[in-house]
């Protein structure tokens, strides 16, 4: 895509100027993806590719920055232009010293330093976050959140992540692990979480395969994995919405906006009914940005973060 007027509006380097644009990147399990994102939230490239997780951290990431320099000229910008960097991957993670711990779907990237590989890559500032937090983070600034002060995120794709925003801030818990919705008990002896090891968590109900099954209705067996996966949907939404009485419920995951009205009618209908008083007045909707939440989310977040630092104005 290119950008018409990009170079009208060069950021000229004096002090303060917000950049124009930052780079957002996403490590998911399965896919790497970059976008060039402006200060509206507006992603002026995106560009995805496949992660390979089994070749290791250093092929994979090699990968990812070559996609984000990819981003950058597709969006016909130059790199005068892009203040920061922000990644998004799924935890456990240390987003204050920029270190995947061990996610679990990226098996053997253990301990891997990413900010500062990226900032020796790519020559600029880079933050990294929870994929769910930065999304909840980029729905916030930029999207179905905008100007709420409470607001709850949930990603419904292979497994089931959160991001929750508290007064106005992103609540990232004591070391930016907390927020995670998806192992929310709906069953305390059911089925195994894979992510956790625990019993009956919302992920182990919920996932973006389950809810694929509606494109088969009529089928009895799709018919009961579609309604087993409504029910537990509603009760983990109905325990979220009663604990942080949030305005409203962003859900996420491409699977989330296929199935639009035909999941989101009876989940917000039952969450109304089954919630505590006012918490049930939470309205449920689906994200803006459909598959480029995460790019926009590591965006909101790389902004955030050059903001607090100091190094570059508000966007
Ligand atoms: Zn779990």
């Amino acid at each position: 895509m290119t950008t018409v007027g990009a170079r009208d509006a060069v950021v000229d380097g004096s002090l303060g100027a917000p950049p124009r644009y930052v780079l957002g990147l996403d490590v998911g399990g399965t896919k790497l993806a970059a976008g060039l994102v402006d200060e509206a939230g507006v992603v002026r490239s995106f560009v995805l590719e496949a992660t390979r997780a089994e070749e290791g951290p250093d092929r994979g990431l090699e990968r990812l920055f070559e996609l984000g320099r990819r981003a950058v000229a597709e969006a016909g910008a130059g790199w005068e232009e892009v203040g920061a960097v922000g990644i998004g991957c799924g935890g456990p993670l240390d987003s204050a010293r920029g270190v995947l711990l061990a996610p679990p779907h990226l098996p053997g990237w253990t301990d891997v330093a990413v900010v500062e590989l990226a900032e020796h890559a790519l020559g600029l500032p880079v933050a990294l976050e929870n994929d769910a937090t930065a999304a909840a983070a980029g729905e916030h600034r930029y999207g179905a959140g905008a100007g709420s002060s409470h607001m709850v995120y949930l990603t419904i794709s292979t497994g089931v992540g959160g991001g929750i925003v508290v007064d106005g801030r992103l609540y990232r818990g004591s070391t930016g692990n907390g927020g995670e919705l998806g192992h929310v008990t709906v069953d305390c002896r059911g089925r195994v979480c894979r992510g956790c090891g625990r019993k009956g968590c919302l992920e182990a109900y919920v996932s973006g395969t389950s809810l694929a099954v509606a494109a088969a209705a009529g089928d009895p067996v799709a018919t009961e994995v579609w309604e087993a996966t409504v029910d537990a949907l509603v009760c983990g939404l109905t325990s979220i919405v009663n604990l942080f009485e949030p305005q409203l419920v962003v859900l996420g995951g491409g699977v989330v906006g296929g199935t639009g009205e035909q999941l989101l009618g009876p989940v917000r209908e039952r969450v109304r009914a089954e919630a505590m008083g006012s918490a049930g007045e939470a309205k449920i909707v689906v994200s803006a940005f459909g598959q480029h939440v995460g790019v926009v989310g590591a965006a909101a977040i790389a902004r955030e973060r050059a903001a607090s630092a100091g190094a570059v104005a508000h966007g």
